[in-house]
């Protein structure tokens, strides 16, 4: 009996999909929607179903609540509508940033994309679109609303990089390895350009030189 029942809806709800553009998108319905379904006779678990994935786009007040009832809603049915109503306030109040992760789940547990599209435009979002992401939300049920709040998110990064510039960030230049001059029969080691390497000039590491026991120049003053 309740497997013909949920058979019967399923075929409903296929129908009204094929029919009604906005079912088959997985928008959260309209208060107009909500009416028509309790019309319908939705108005029981079959319909309480649907609340509960797609969501409302409207704040159900209770006399609305009570036309649906008096037309045919159970109570498990307004219960979702007020619930509906509840977790999207609760969305509205967290307002930290979403991440990469938070979003996927959100697609992957039936949550309409319009909806996650409110929460990016609401909370923001703590990383870099990429469009290999893009492709993934796409592939995760995402539709373009959510694409275009995805892409013009203000982007909070959670994760403090060092202020640092990349130049500084670098080890300076290690003096050790700078090259120097010594000669064949010298001691001292030397800049090149120094008159004292007009005979011969044999280069080396200044850490290569000192190694050596060669000292510096006096009249060039190479680096020590
Ligand atoms: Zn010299």
């Amino acid at each position: 009996m309740r497997f013909r029942k949920t058979l019967t809806f399923l075929i409903l709800a296929t129908g009204l999909a094929f029919h009604h553009s906005a079912w088959a998108q997985q928008k959260p319905f309209t208060q107009d929607q909500v009416q028509g379904m309790v019309r319908s006779g939705l108005g029981d678990e079959s319909g309480t179903k649907l609340v509960e994935q797609r969501g409302i786009d409207f704040d159900p007040r209770e006399d609305f609540l009570q036309i649906l009832k008096s037309a045919g809603a159970n109570e498990a049915f307004l219960e979702a509508l007020r619930s509906a109503k509840r977790s999207l306030a609760k969305g509205q109040s967290a307002k930290a940033p979403l991440n990469e992760l938070e979003i996927i789940t959100l697609l992957a547990g039936q949550v309409p994309s319009h909806r996650v599209a409110i929460l990016v435009k609401e909370r923001g979002i703590d990383f870099d679109v990429k469009d290999d992401y893009l492709k993934d939300v796409r592939l995760g049920g995402g539709d373009d609303e959510l694409v275009t709040a995805l892409k013009s998110a203000k982007v909070t990064m959670s994760v403090t990089v060092p202020a640092a510039s990349p130049q500084a960030a670098q080890p300076a230049v290690d003096p050790q390895t700078v090259t120097v001059y010594v000669t064949k029969t010298g001691k001292k080691y030397h800049r090149e350009g120094c008159r004292s390497l007009s005979r011969s000039k044999i280069p080396m590491t200044l850490k290569e030189a000192k190694a050596k026991g060669y000292t510096p120049c006096s009249t060039c003053r190479p680096p020590q």
